[in-house]
């Protein structure tokens, strides 16, 4: 039996996962699921696919784990050296999708066991992309993507000389926003970007695709996770999002990779590696979707996008500062603080003055420096916030 882990299993992603193991009986033994807050989950999960250990990332939260899964010879813990412990334990194949740089550290963790990891947590790459390939490399571990549009990358180039590529092209849906004007979008409520057309997701990462924070993040990885220039790294909106991502190679030719909008499909693609299997998601109907649309990314009202690039050229530690300014914004959009253009407003101040010598962005980029980073522009953020908030 496979034995496999997945940090960050109460999530949308781990739901995911584990609605794929459950239609497998006997094929897997799950060694370690981890959550944070939602502890009636995690422990019904824990029960029904008989877990080694279950772990919640929120050590005051430990008792009601335990409480939950009294009676069983369940392991319950709770904190983050938890976290790290359970990436120590010897696992197949680890998923990795807790949400934000919550995600790097247990990541970096499993990685060192030199196994099967599907990389869900895109945070890990934009944050520490370096250190994770040399991580991976060193420890000769197998890294996949989960992204849907890094899975359709990695797949369009099975069997290709990667010298031949010439650029990536990824997709954005554009979101419940495509479409606002600026002083409609200054005016979004948390309800409307929450409102995402077509994939269903955590709340994190809709409210980044309605900003498209999410895709300045995903071209972020992509050139980390395939060894790219930033100018080889190109978004177009496409609002059907049945293109996942396209590699254009240097005899001119585009592959592309279509698949529905399910998750499954890239969390299978990943599970089943190196094989291909049968997976319970939609089968294209191309006759009935007639049309594919596609347009240019407007970088006025989504700035986002420019912010990445601004990022990759930096390089260094930027990543940590874009993505820690960008979570800390985030939590003030949900809590009602700031209005959703806001976000992108602070992300650039907060890059602008940690892009001077006092941020140190272009120190290595290790565990400490990433996390000594990530608080730094946190602190950051949460001044421009308050202030933003006092102007109303
Ligand atoms: P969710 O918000 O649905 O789930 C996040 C998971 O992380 C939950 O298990 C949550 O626990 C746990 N978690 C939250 N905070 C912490 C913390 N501080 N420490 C440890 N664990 C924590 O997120 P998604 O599943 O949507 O996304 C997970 C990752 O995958 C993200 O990096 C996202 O960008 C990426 N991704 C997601 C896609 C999707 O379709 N959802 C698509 C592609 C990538 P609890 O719920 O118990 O609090």
């Amino acid at each position: 039996m496979r034995r496999i882990s997945i940090f960050g299993a109460t999530g949308s992603i781990g739901q995911n996962t584990l609605d794929l193991i459950r239609r497998r009986p006997g094929e897997f033994q799950v060694v370690a699921l981890t959550g944070a807050s939602n502890i009636k989950q995690l422990a019904a999960d824990a029960r029904e696919f008989n877990a080694e250990i279950a772990v919640t990332a929120d050590e005051n939260l430990l008792a009601d784990l335990k409480k939950h899964l009294n009676g069983s010879n369940i392991k319950a813990s709770g904190g983050s050296t938890a976290l790290l412990e359970a990436a120590e334990m010897p696992a197949d194949w680890i998923m990795s999708a807790i949400v934000g740089a919550a995600g790097l550290a247990p990541g970096l963790k499993a990685l060192e066991q030199g196994t099967t990891l599907a990389l869900a947590n895109k945070e890990s790459l934009v944050t520490a992309g370096p250190l994770w390939m040399v991580t991976a490399a060193k420890s000769g571990a197998t890294v996949l993507p989960v992204d849907s549009e890094h899975s359709a990358v990695f797949q369009a180039l099975l069997g290709e000389d990667a010298a031949t590529v010439e650029r990536v092209i990824i997709t954005a849906s554009g979101g419940p926003f495509r479409d606002w004007p600026v002083g409609q979008l200054a005016r979004a409520t948390l309800e409307q970007a929450l409102n995402h057309p077509n994939w269903s997701m955590g709340q994190r990462i809709t409210i980044d695709s309605a900003s498209m924070f999410n895709k300045a993040l995903e071209v972020i990885e992509t050139k980390e996770f395939f060894g790219l220039k930033s100018n080889q790294i190109e978004v177009i909106v496409h609002p059907e999002s049945l293109i996942h991502a396209l590699v254009g190679f240097n005899d001119g030719a585009l592959m592309a990779h279509l698949g529905a909008h399910d998750m499954r499909h890239a969390i299978g693609f990943a599970l089943n590696w190196p094989n291909r299997r049968d997976l319970p998601v939609e089968r294209l109907d191309l006759g009935r979707i007639a049309k594919l649309r596609f347009e240019a990314p407007d970088e006025t009202r989504f700035p986002a996008l420019r912010l990445a690039r601004e990022v990759m050229q930096a390089g260094g530690l930027a990543g940590a500062v874009f993505n820690a300014a960008k979570e800390k914004a985030l939590d003030g959009f949900i809590a009602g603080q700031i209005g959703f253009l806001d976000m992108a407003r602070i992300v650039e101040d907060v890059l602008t003055q940690m892009s001077g010598t006092s941020g140190h962005i272009d120190a290595a980029v290790t565990l400490d420096n990433v996390a000594q980073t990530d608080h730094l522009a946190r602190i950051r953020a949460g001044e421009a916030i308050a202030e933003q908030a006092k102007k109303g």
